[in-house]
């Protein structure tokens, strides 16, 4: 398990992109994410008795970061962002009618769109999901072309399952890792999406503060923050939910929480297993650094199997290396989706 070791403590430490720390940066988080109180000083009307001139502080509402569709520049060209999935999405479900259709499940901190697709009209309601930690992007390329793929070339999928595709489950922190914070995962509470769930959920060694923006903390309450709620609605009775896939990156290994009936667990994952280009490993949550309120946990409390996929070696890899890891992502998750399927 050392090895292991190693690699899950990589997947903790994004904020060496580019051997570049930005620890010490969260005083300028403040301006880059438009947020902190404002104030303006204003001059009160003068007494009648011609008193001295107050001089008070008056707090002015928030106002709402203006939600802007950027140019991506550099490598944030090579990778959609939230308005581009929005748009493909779109583009599928008018292209496919009768089996893709979209949904909207709530807003982010900064009120971006958390939103996704639904796939085929089977009574097997599947998930997957991208991006709970912004800076993974090749879990939202990966989420996205899987759906795709399925409903464009799996027919014989469409009457089994029905699988609802969220390519971006934090878009505030994706568009601030397109920015200058290549390595930033929490939402911009501070709170870490995969923290936030209800089972298992709170403070410990590894998670030591409810807000942190440097790893992410579990939040004032579990299901504290506007993303966690959005996409906890996916287990809601009408999805149908029996399995789901969280697409992270990086470190080539899959995630599953400990459960009474391990088997399951094991069956699927060696099915999935076959399907990459490199081989990709399997171990528990717990053995995943004693991590708190993560949602696969979650799941698995709600009788969902769930498994986390760690996509190859880097958060943003270039080039042919993320074409191979999108490519993985799409293959492991055809697995589940055909494992499942069958259940
Ligand atoms: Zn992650």
């Amino acid at each position: 398990m050392g090895t292991i070791k190693l690699r899950s403590d990589a997947h903790l430490q994004p904020w060496s992109i580019s051997g570049e720390s930005v620890l010490g940066i969260t005083g300028n988080l403040k301006r880059l994410f438009g947020f902190g109180s404002k104030a303006e000083t204003r001059q009160s009307a003068p007494k009648e008795e011609g008193g001295p001139t107050d001089s008070v502080t008056l707090a002015t509402p928030e106002p709402k970061p203006a939600i802007i569709r950027r140019k991506a520049t550099g490598i944030a060209a090579e990778y959609r962002d939230n308005f581009d999935f929005q748009d493909d999405m779109k583009a599928l479900a008018q292209k496919h009618p009768e089996h893709v259709k979209l949904f909207e499940l709530g807003k982010s901190v900064q009120g971006r769109v958390i939103s996704g697709m639904s796939i085929g009209t089977g009574p097997i309601g599947l998930v997957v999901t991208g991006m709970m930690h912004g800076c993974e992007w090749t879990g939202g390329e990966a989420a996205f072309e899987l759906g795709k793929k399925i409903a464009e070339q799996r027919p014989d999928l469409m009457d089994k399952v029905t699988l609802h595709v969220v390519p971006v489950s934090n878009p505030d922190a994706q568009e601030v890792s397109r920015g200058v914070l290549h390595g930033y995962r929490a939402n911009v509470n501070g709170v870490d999406p995969n923290r936030n769930w209800p089972t298992n959920w709170g403070t410990n060694e590894i998670t030591p503060q409810k807000f942190c923006h440097e790893i992410g903390g579990t939040g004032e309450a579990p299901l504290s923050e506007p993303e966690t709620q959005a996409i906890n609605k996916l287990t809601g009775e009408e999805y149908k939910t029996k399995g789901w896939l969280d697409l992270h990156s990086y470190g080539e290994f899959f995630v599953h929480p400990k459960s009474e009936r391990p088997e399951k667990y094991e069956a699927l994952i060696a099915d999935m297993q076959k399907t990459t280009s490199k081989p990709y490993d399997s171990m528990k949550i717990q053995d995943h650094q004693d991590i708190t309120g993560s949602l696969a946990e979650h799941c698995e409390s709600l009788g969902i199997i769930a498994v986390g996929a760690e996509l190859g070696t880097k958060h943003q890899p270039k080039g042919e290396e993320r074409e191979a890891t999108i490519q993985d992502g799409v293959n492991l998750g055809m697995a589940f989706v055909e494992h499942l399927a069958k259940s």
